[in-house]
């Protein structure tokens, strides 16, 4: 942990924090002296990667919840609250990606990715906002490119992408209507290097890359820098989205 960083002693949920993007963000904020509250499904990740932060000096908490169950996803939400004394931070990380077409998909990974992408992402937020303080948060969504532009096999789940930015807009002017200070982010990078691809691409790899990916992706802890810039910009700058890809993507 650094000593005096901006990011010391503030209080940070993650979701999808048992392995890439989220996971690499738990690890480089808890870099930074952040505590952190870990949810997702997979509880023995959680309790491996909260032993490591644990180890390494930070205060760390582990929720194992399916965050697509309102009930629960709430009370994870308000448990993490109450273990770090309130929030400052909240990163929206849990998300699923299906090639399922618009014309014949599998109309249950559409619902899957509907339900968590964007309604668990809505009511995890809505939860959480009670818990900031009343000079504001900060509140930053996992989007990705497929929320800017349309990729020919995945247009479900760039609807739910699609849908993430609208949230993130929409809540950010809700906010300030009501003189909320809360800043909301979004990021959205390109192919990146984690569990999700082997699923999108139903674990088909060739060469060393995925179906036509023949250039080096973005890495996780690459995606975790910049939502470190997003979150220790000076607090009068919100950074509404950061579109990044690997050099090489050229759609
Ligand atoms: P991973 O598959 O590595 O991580 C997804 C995370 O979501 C895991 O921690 C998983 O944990 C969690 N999760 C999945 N289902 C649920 C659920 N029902 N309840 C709670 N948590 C759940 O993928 P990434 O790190 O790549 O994905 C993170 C975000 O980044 C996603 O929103 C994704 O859409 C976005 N993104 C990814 C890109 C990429 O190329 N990888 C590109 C652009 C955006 P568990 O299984 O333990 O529940």
């Amino acid at each position: 942990m650094q000593n005096g960083s901006s990011l010391d002693g503030k209080r940070v949920l993650i979701t999808g924090a048992s392995s890439g993007i989220g996971n690499a963000i738990a690890r480089a904020f808890a870099g930074q002296g952040a505590d952190i509250a870990l949810l997702a499904r997979r509880e023995e990740r959680l309790r491996d990667l909260s032993e490591d932060l644990i180890g390494e000096g930070t205060k760390a908490f582990s929720f194992p919840v399916d965050l697509t169950e309102t009930g629960p996803a709430q009370d994870a939400v308000n448990l993490a609250a109450s273990a770090l004394g309130g929030l400052d931070i909240v990163i929206n990380a849990a998300g699923v990606a299906y090639q399922a077409n618009l014309s014949n998909g599998d109309i249950e990974k559409w619902r899957a990715m509907l339900d968590l992408n964007v309604f668990a992402l809505a009511v995890v937020t809505r939860e959480a906002l009670p818990h900031f303080p009343e000079h504001g948060g900060h509140i930053v969504n996992i989007s990705s490119m497929s929320g800017h532009r349309v990729p020919g096999k995945g247009g479900f789940y760039s609807a739910t992408k699609f849908a993430v930015r609208a949230m993130t807009e929409g809540l950010r002017q809700e906010l300030r209507a009501k003189g909320n200070l809360t800043r909301v982010s979004s990021i959205s990078p390109g192919f990146v290097e984690t569990e999700l691809l082997d699923v999108y691409f139903s674990g088909q790899k060739t060469g060393g890359g995925y179906g036509g990916v023949d250039y080096p992706i973005l890495q996780p802890e690459e995606v975790a820098e910049l939502v470190l810039h997003q979150v220790t910009m000076p607090e009068t700058a919100e950074v509404t989205d950061i579109l990044v890809r690997p050099t090489g993507q050229k759609t």
